[in-house]
């Protein structure tokens, strides 16, 4: 249990996160008058004390921001002493770590002048300085702004199976099949009402992105309807990138493949996970490794010449020799790019419901691994994430061979470019470029609402896009 007094301030919300590296959320109790471990801002310093350690830092006091920072970093190096253990990203628990880059740059920093802020301010480590360092420079090249252009997303909620980990709106397809009948004539509305609006507002789309759930778990036929309507107001040849997930090969077959190529799409995603068929059980996939070859195989005979496989660090019960066997398989298959997850428990997923803590102490060793073995295959960190609950301290990171980096994935990240997103729980970013600052529109996450309420989002969106466009 840690009863944390916080003295001359009330920052808690900060101190709160660097503790949340070392407890557990429920072991974290602030208390005005029974604690032992300190947090203090006085006239010119910061404090942080447990047992016999304290740590502190000069402080200007009129500078909030500095100030924050100090009561992170001092509560950092204190509980790093204190449990003698490494946090690998130090204080930086924002999910967007090349942000920081791109705005040193801005502001005329050299890279070892970024890596030394990096290292001393924000208290990363030297291999996860040069990581976000090397994925801001992988990405810059993709993120020109352009005037009057967005990306596009399309988001199908559904998917074969629910995956044990998911935490997604993710809907069985098999279940719900009237459902999805009535989604897909929904979206079509929704592409109508919004699409209409782009092409007459002489928008035009930068990229294609249609995610999940799992969009291939579709019928060829409602596919088909959906790719023919988007077709009938944007012209899907002109695209800088057509993106599609097939993440899951029990949801594909020749028939809709040779549809998505017909119909231009530039890049899909085919994702084991692993490639070991015990945790494909465990996760709760109903399909094996040989669909998984057999599929990516398919997919080449058809032509697709960019396919992603997302895999997962930190699976129930892997270890550094099924990491081992799912990257020799994927190099066999020598794939364009390689996303490397890390396990991520949210609350939403049936695998937090059961309490499910992965026991492995070397997950760190089977990223790294995973990481060399991307590199090995050619490829380069192009864009990352970071995302909270993870299993380690660790991030997501998007491997690619040069020249078939997912924009859109840079995109979404970098927040440089509005994304227009339709279908449930999709979420619109509107980006104002000058003010330097993003608005929000949310879609329902749950199918049946975003269906009755589809009037009221699209109003939504189109008064938000409104706002930067129609002037
Ligand atoms: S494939 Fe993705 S969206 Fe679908 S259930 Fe699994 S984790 Fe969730």
């Amino acid at each position: 249990m840690a009863r944390v007094g916080l003295i001359g301030h009330d920052f808690r919300y900060e101190v709160f996160q660097i503790l949340n590296l070392f407890y557990e959320k429920e072991e974290i109790q602030f208390s005005k008058d029974n604690y032992d471990i300190e947090s203090i801002l006085n006239e010119e310093q910061v404090l942080f004390k447990i047992g016999e350690i304290t740590e502190k830092e000069y402080v200007d006091k009129n500078d909030i921001k500095s100030i924050k920072n100090s009561l992170k970093r001092t509560a950092l190096k204190a509980l790093s002493k204190y449990f003698n253990k490494n946090i690998p990203w130090g204080i930086l628990v924002g999910i967007r770590p090349t942000k920081i880059v791109h705005e040193l740059k801005k502001r005329g920093d050299s890279l070892a002048e970024i890596k030394k802020h990096l290292i001393d301010y924000y208290l990363l480590n030297e291999d996860k300085a040069n990581l976000t360092i090397e994925v801001a420079e992988n990405e810059s090249k993709f993120l020109s702004v352009v005037q009057n252009k967005v990306s596009l997303y399309v988001g199908i909620p559904f998917c074969p199976t629910r995956c044990v980990y998911c935490s997604f709106a993710s809907n069985s397809i098999y279940s719900n099949e009237k459902l999805v009948e009535t989604y897909v004539d929904t979206l079509l509305k929704e592409f109508d009402s919004i699409l209409r609006y782009l092409k007459s507002h002489n928008i035009s789309i930068d990229t294609l992105y249609f995610g999940g759930g799992t969009p291939s778990s579709l019928s060829a036929e409602q596919i088909d309807r959906l790719l023919n309507r988007v077709s009938s107001y944007v012209n899907l040849n002109s695209l800088r990138e057509f993106t599609f997930e097939a993440g899951r090969p029990d949801s594909i077959d020749e028939n809709k493949l040779k549809l998505l190529k017909d119909y231009g799409v530039t890049r899909i995603s085919i994702n084991p996970q692993t490639m070991n068929e015990e945790t494909l059980v465990k996760i709760g996939r109903r399909h094996s490794t040989k669909d998984i070859i057999d599929k990516f195989n398919l997919a080449r005979e058809i032509g697709f010449d960019n396919i992603n496989m997302d895999i997962i660090v930190g699976l129930p019960d892997e270890n550094l020799g099924s990491i081992n066997k799912t990257m020799e398989a994927l190099k066999k298959l020598s794939p364009e790019s390689i996303t490397i997850h890390t396990m991520a428990i949210k609350r939403a997923s049936i695998l937090n419901e059961i309490e499910y803590k992965n026991k492995t102490d070397n997950i760190v060793s089977m990223y790294n691994y995973a990481a060399n073995c991307c590199r090995d295959m050619g490829m380069i960190p192009y864009y990352m994430y970071r995302q909270k609950n993870m299993v380690s301290p660790l991030e997501n990171v998007g491997y690619s061979k040069r020249g078939k980096e997912c924009i859109y994935n840079i995109q979404m990240i970098a927040e440089n470019i509005s994304i227009v997103s339709l279908g449930a729980d999709a979420i619109t970013k509107i980006v104002y470029n000058e003010e330097n600052r993003i608005e929000r529109v949310a879609n329902v996450k749950d199918v049946r609402e975003y269906i009755n309420r589809i009037d009221e989002m699209v109003q939504k969106k189109i008064e938000a896009l409104d706002d930067v466009f129609a002037k």
